[in-house]
């Protein structure tokens, strides 16, 4: 409480200080009299419940020591008339759940992977997770279920597992571990509220004070939990760079360490995709274990991809640039500042000239790290200049080594490497000279008084980030690994200039995934409601590189959804709007005029309730410009993804009562979902192919053809029906769902390939000639919903 009151009587705001005010009187202290912020801080951590650590030791058993879990087991809790029917009021009995329930728990008592397509509506997560929990109860081992979405995580783990231990009535730990980022350092905490006054501006103190209010009620430390603040909550996420472990004074208490700790001892642990294919770098936060289940594995090669991208940026410099050295106007801070203060209150170094020596190296350190953040600057300003006046990215390949515009850069890039390799070289003579003349690490560090052995250690890390960052850079401007793709990107710089940044990622995952994880594990079960294209799994399997596994070892299964489209859905493709992909040069503007009074006419109908996707940004702010006033005008609020509110945020406020048109891209086309009349009218604007200028796209469709194949039907057009039907999937949640879906985009009819889309959805798709009679069947199948919200 005194550090919440302090933070808040530090603004200007005189509502924040009466607030603030109000607050010490009701704790019936005064602020003046309390103890310091440094000595309140502490008690603030505190606050904090200790955690014990547990290291289990728990060897997996050879295969052949298993214990099977008979598919009766397993099916005896769906059957009707089953446990969960007896135990769980709304549950229904669906012979599809029941299928892919024993087809799991088959894979694991065989030791084989096994794909599920698993139309929506069947339950699947109960499905899978039924066979997990039994089988890590029999075999005393831990199931790692991994999604692609932080949603389906906390869905799982706050509803479907607690939900599974009332009707197993067998104790099982379960544990969620996010990504690192998620998780509050309360180490950075500390530092933040020591300088405050130097860090934060006088707005920020009110948000740093909520977090504060905040650590008394979580139990977990996970940030997402905070509402707001999202400018001093991501100064305070953990970070690799700087976490120091065992060493760190706040270990026992913090929340990273405490959610690795869960997870290192549970049964079933539910991570997500990211956290997954960090393990073989860094085991840990995951259990050993031989079975996993991926959730939404259909973006298992984007998650694998992503993370094995490397990259530099302005913030790859800056961010340890920063923790090296800054200098404001009103103070010095960073390591080197710290180390430099260190040495004169501590006298770590017993020979004067050694001090004397240190110091210098420390200035020049000061001033190599100056130097490197001009140069870094002036380098990616040069590589905004590569790609065209009006792209923002660019994929690199070697011939742009002879091209004039890179040779403009060379001079920038040589120097930025040569300050980049000085810093380094000064840093490392800092290092050794503070360990002393031996090169003895382990001992000499311990020997030195504590704040100088952890300062030392951090000059480790950051001089790791270093050599990363050198090896990154030169990675990036090689351009040499065929089996990479490179590009350039701009984004703009804080003073709203452009600046651009490097990055690589490999174009194929299969071979990865097939030796790490799919011949390491025994038993990985893929699922999603969109695994196959044409109702085989071939295309996804072949791009992670199950089709590398023995045949033998791999079986699939296919259950569809339980929703009856043909009653639920009404499925209509305007033909009387212009050709979305029209080759006139005003195609674009013309589709997209005729689309937004369309859809405006179609959203006053529905009364709001209505989703619209997107693939183009610019054509979502355009409609988005043409519309607002028209259905402000109709009592009917715009929501439309951007502007700093996550999707979560967004999702919420179109499922309160008002009626809500809400416009998204990429993101909003899976894992959004909008149960019952909240959602009724579903526009889809164009059909999803990838951008062809995304250097990853044009990488892989170029390798397909390489390789002999077609790269349209074989990449371009299976990845789009995939999304598309990801698209479509968000109308029908639940049986009792009904609505209209719009797809507005006439290629699905006019083009060869377009019977390929519609043949992979649940619902036959009506052709409409002229807009007034597809707004009265809209209307009448609408009209029972609208009769019942009155
Ligand atoms: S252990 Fe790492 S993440 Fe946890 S508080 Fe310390 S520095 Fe932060």
């Amino acid at each position: 409480m005194e550090v919440i009151c302090q933070l808040l009587s530090a603004g200007s705001d005189d509502a924040l200080k009466a607030l603030s005010a109000e607050l010490a009187r009701s704790q019936a202290f005064a602020l003046t009299a309390r103890p310091s912020l440094d000595e309140s801080g502490d008690a603030l951590f505190k606050s904090i419940p200790p955690h014990h650590f547990v290291y289990p030791k728990r060897e997996l058993p050879n295969p052949v020591e298993y214990r099977q879990i008979p598919a009766d087991d397993v099916g005896r809790w769906f059957q009707a008339g089953g446990e969960f029917e007896r135990a769980v009021p709304d549950f229904e009995y669906r012979p599809e759940q029941h299928q892919m329930s024993v087809a799991v728990a088959e894979a694991f008592n065989g030791q084989r992977h096994l794909v599920v397509e698993a139309g929506t509506g069947i339950g699947k997560t109960i499905a899978y997770l039924v066979p997990a929990v039994l089988w890590s109860l029999a075999n005393k081992i831990p199931v790692v279920v991994s999604t692609n979405t932080k949603n389906l995580q906390e869905q799982i783990f706050t509803k479907d597992l607690p939900a599974i231990a009332r009707v197993i009535r067998a104790p099982f730990k379960s544990a969620l571990i996010k990504g690192r980022s998620n998780y509050l350092c309360l180490s950075r905490l500390e530092q933040l509220l020591s300088h405050r006054e130097a860090e934060l501006a006088e707005d920020q103190l009110l948000p740093l004070a909520h977090l504060c209010a905040w650590i008394f009620r979580t139990a977990t430390g996970d940030l997402s939990e905070l509402d707001g603040g999202a400018e001093v909550s991501d100064r305070l996420a953990s970070t690799p760079e700087e976490c120091r472990g065992r060493k760190c004074r706040h270990y026992g208490r913090c929340f990273l360490q405490r959610a690795r700790n869960l997870s290192i001892n549970a049964d079933i642990v539910i991570t997500n995709h990211s956290v997954f294919f960090s393990e073989p770098e860094k085991p840990l936060a995951l259990p050993k274990t031989a079975q996993v289940v991926f959730d939404e594995a259909h973006n298992l090669e984007e998650a694998a991809t992503r993370k094995f991208e490397r990259e530099v940026t302005a913030y790859s410099f800056n961010g340890t640039l920063r923790k090296l050295h800054h200098a404001s106007r009103r103070r010095e801070s960073g390591l080197l500042h710290r180390l430099r203060e260190l040495l004169f209150a501590n006298n770590f170094l017993d020979a004067a000239e050694a001090r004397d020596a240190l110091y210098e190296r420390l200035g020049a350190a000061i001033k190599h790290a100056d130097k490197l953040r001009l140069s870094s600057r002036r380098f990616l300003k040069g590589v905004a200049g590569l790609p065209r006046k009006e792209e923002s990215v660019m994929r690199l390949r070697p011939a742009v080594h002879a091209s004039f515009a890179w040779s403009e850069i060379v001079p920038l890039l040589q120097t930025a490497q040569d300050d980049l390799y000085a810093l380094t070289a000064e840093l490392e003579k800092i290092q050794d000279l503070c360990k002393g003349p031996e090169d003895a690490p382990a001992e000499a560090v311990a020997a030195l008084p504590e704040p100088v052995a952890d300062a030392i250690r951090e000059l480790g890390v950051l001089l790791s980030a270093l050599h990363e960052l050198a090896d990154n850079l030169e990675f990036t401007t090689a351009i040499a690994d065929r089996d990479w793709v490179y590009w350039a990107a701009v984004s703009r710089d804080y003073d709203g200039k452009p600046i651009g940044g490097l990055h690589a990622a490999p174009i194929e995952i299969a071979k990865f995934m097939a030796e790490t994880v799919f011949a390491k594990k025994e038993s990985v079960v893929l699922c999603s409601a969109t695994m196959n294209v044409s109702h085989s799994p071939a295309f996804i399997a072949h791009r992670i590189g199950l089709d590398l596994v023995e045949p033998d070892r791999v079986t699939s299964l296919c259950v569809g959804s339980p929703f009856d489209y043909r009653r639920q859905c009404l499925a209509g493709v305007p033909l009387f709007l212009p050709d979305v992909a029209g080759s006139h040069p005003d195609a674009e503007g013309d589709y997209t005029a005729a689309f937004a009074t369309f859809t405006g006419r179609l959203a006053v109908l529905s009364r709001g309730r209505m989703l619209v996707l997107f693939t183009s940004y610019r054509m979502m702010m355009t409609c988005a410009e043409r519309l607002r006033a028209d259905l402000s005008g109709q009592g009917i609020r715009l929501l439309v993804q951007g502007g700093g509110q996550s999707r979560e945020h967004i999702t919420s406020l179109f499922r309160e009562d008002a009626p809500s048109v809400l416009m998204g891209t990429d993101s909003f086309w899976e894992g959004v979902d909008l149960i019952g009349e909240a959602l009724s009218c579903l526009v889809i604007a164009r059909l999803p192919f990838d951008a062809v200028n995304d250097p990853v796209v044009s990488a892989r469709s170029e390798r397909v053809a390489e390789n002999g194949g077609d790269s349209f039907r074989e990449f371009a057009l299976p990845n789009a029906i995939i999304k598309f039907r990801q698209g479509f999937g968000r109308l029908i949640r639940h049986k009792e769902d009904r609505g209209v879906v719009v797809v507005t985009d006439q290629r699905i009819f006019t083009k060869n390939y377009g019977g390929s889309f519609r043949k992979n959805l649940p619902a036959e798709l009506v052709q409409y000639a002229d807009e007034a009679t597809l707004l009265a069947e809209a209307a009448r199948f609408l009209i029972p919903q609208h009769k019942a919200i009155s």
